[in-house]
């Protein structure tokens, strides 16, 4: 009879805490870690070895911050996120849960309309209407990696009041407060929210402040993208501080680089974060390390003329006695905005790469600034011309965050490692390069690969603990995101020397681009999920070993 069901021997543990790594094997038995012994130690107890020649052996990786709840649905294997050794996605980020929903048709067709504008809401059923029904749809579709689950406060609002946009009244408060209490009770980590996109721009610091005395009942977590990560940033981070110090529960500051036309760099936004915490109020940060993300070009344009149809649009942008009206909307726009709209505000054409306009092939790899000099035009017409002649298809790279600001919160004792990416669902078309997602595949494999290796800025062991450990505790996970024995068996096998991002293009990005389509990341050989084999030998398992992982206590 064995004692183990499998150990993994010949490896280098590298804990999850930030101790320097050590040989040993590593025991399972069922979903948890048994044993961990001397090199050689628990072979022969073993059902299975697995040899590892000298590579690193490491808890599963948690991604504090992802979008992969629909796309959980659809592409339940996760490929692109054990491929770089993730374990478990915290979803529900941003404010845009899937759930609940309302029960009123008018609000539901908003609230999925409103998701349309980021992942294609049709691509699944959504058979859901609370939050509970909706984790139960995620348990039965199965998946590969576990789900960490965060509430939007987006969500809620949209349950009670569809888009409205105003303050909401005390009758509607007290209704979203009931729905965040269901969702924390169904087993929701804590409330995030989104403060830059419709519905959370109408919510006051009163309507998130009320939420999260809601999730602080439950001892969970307010998660938020800050109300302006550009020009508004510190009072946006403070916002964020205030409504954690009024509900009295901890704070994470979602993906905290400082966006194109920000005040100034990363030191400062860290600087009131360190400060709060001398306060004594529990705040922490994440970040990915990716300065570009590939939206359609009108997506830049402000929130009233996103409200348009499409017919409207082009009529509006194809009107040249309108372009002043456009000029001065973009330059004196009031509502916060994405990030990336930054780089069209401030006039940084250069920052904005073509990466696909059907009509026009030809302008693929180039900047705007340098097809607005081709044609001896104005770079803010031209930017609204190719939307007009692309019929509004034409998508782009934004280069909007600073590689020093990225490198500044990477080392920061604050931050951790996040993707802001996705479960990529398998593409219908495998070269199609009419979008590029580099964070849902190459995030955690650039960062090792880059960053610990080819231009050191973090040891091995900081960058895994950032991965790992810090995560997992910050969203209640304790059972996990350390190699210790009696823990859950979520664990990644690499070897440090052959890991590759095959999905980032970095900036400056040069035609013909290396990584797009993405790929899958390399140097992965096998990743544990509970215990089970998702890769095995480098090869996709298809086993679905992963759990909806509920807050308790
Ligand atoms: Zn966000």
């Amino acid at each position: 009879m064995s004692t183990y069901d499998l150990v993994i021997t010949g490896g280098r543990i590298v804990d999850g805490c930030g101790n320097p790594w050590y040989r040993g094997d590593v025991a399972v038995r069922g979903a948890r870690v048994a044993a961990i012994g001397a090199p050689g130690s628990l072979r022969a107890r073993a059902a299975h070895v697995v040899e590892v020649a000298d590579t690193y052996i490491t808890p599963g990786f948690v991604d504090p911050h992802t979008h992969s709840d629909v796309t959980i649905l659809e592409a339940p294997q996760a490929e692109s996120a054990l491929r770089q050794g993730v374990t478990t996605h915290v979803t529900g980020n941003c404010g845009m849960s899937p759930a609940p929903l309302s029960t009123a048709a008018k609000h539901r067709e908003a609230a999925l309309h409103n998701y349309d504008h980021y992942f294609d809401a049709a691509t699944f059923e959504w058979t859901w209407r609370t939050f509970g029904q909706y984790l139960r749809a995620v348990e039965t579709s199965g998946t590969a990696i576990n789900i960490a689950p965060l509430v939007g406060h987006g969500a809620l609002r949209m349950a009670v009041m569809g888009l409205a946009e105003r303050a909401a009244t005390e009758a509607e408060l007290l209704r979203m407060e009931r729905l965040c209490d269901a969702a924390m009770r169904s087993g929701a980590h804590g409330m995030s929210s989104g403060l830059v996109y419709p519905p959370g721009c109408f919510a006051s610091t009163d309507e998130l402040a009320r939420l999260a005395t809601v999730v602080g009942r439950y001892h969970g977590i307010y998660t938020s993208h800050i109300r302006g990560e550009r020009e508004t940033i510190l009072a946006a981070v403070a916002e964020a501080i205030e409504i954690g110090r009024r509900a009295g529960i901890a704070v994470e500051v979602s993906h905290n680089a400082p966006k194109w036309g920000a005040p100034e760099d990363a030191s400062a936004n860290l600087a009131l974060m360190d400060a709060a915490r001398r306060e004594g109020h529990d705040v922490t940060t994440d970040n990915d390390v990716h300065t570009d993300l590939s939206p359609r070009l009108s997506r830049a344009l402000p929130q009233p003329i996103l409200d348009l149809d499409h017919e409207a649009l082009i009529a509006l942008l194809a009107d040249p006695t309108r372009r002043d009206e456009i000029r001065r909307a973009v330059k004196e726009d009031e509502l916060p905005g994405a990030g990336y709209t930054g780089v069209v505000r401030h006039g940084r054409f250069d920052r904005i790469v073509v990466l696909h306009a059907e009509r026009h092939p030809e302008l693929r790899g180039r900047s705007v600034a340098a097809v607005a000099a081709d044609r001896g035009r104005d770079p803010f017409d031209t930017f609204l011309d190719l939307i007009v002649e692309e019929d509004d298809r034409i998508v782009g790279i934004f280069d909007y965050i600073e590689p020093h600001n990225i490198e500044a919160l990477l080392k920061h004792p604050l931050a951790m490692v996040c993707s802001d990416g996705f479960v990529v669902p398998p593409p219908d078309d495998p070269d199609d390069a009419a979008s590029y997602w580099p964070c849902g595949y190459g995030e955690y494999s650039g960062i090792l690969e880059r960053y610990v290796r080819d231009e050191p800025l973090l040891r091995l062991e900081e960058a895994i603990r950032k991965m790992t450990s810090f995560p997992a505790q910050r969203f209640g996970l304790h059972d996990r995101g350390v190699l210790r024995p009696g823990l859950a068996a979520d664990l990644v096998v690499f070897d440090l020397e052959r890991v590759r991002d095959r999905a980032t293009n970095l900036f400056p990005h040069t035609y013909p681009f290396e990584n797009i389509p993405p790929r899958h990341s390399e140097g992965f050989d096998w990743v544990f999920v509970n215990g089970v084999p998702a890769i095995a030998a480098g090869e996709l398992t298809g086993a679905l070993p992963g759990r909806v992982l509920r807050r308790r206590g």
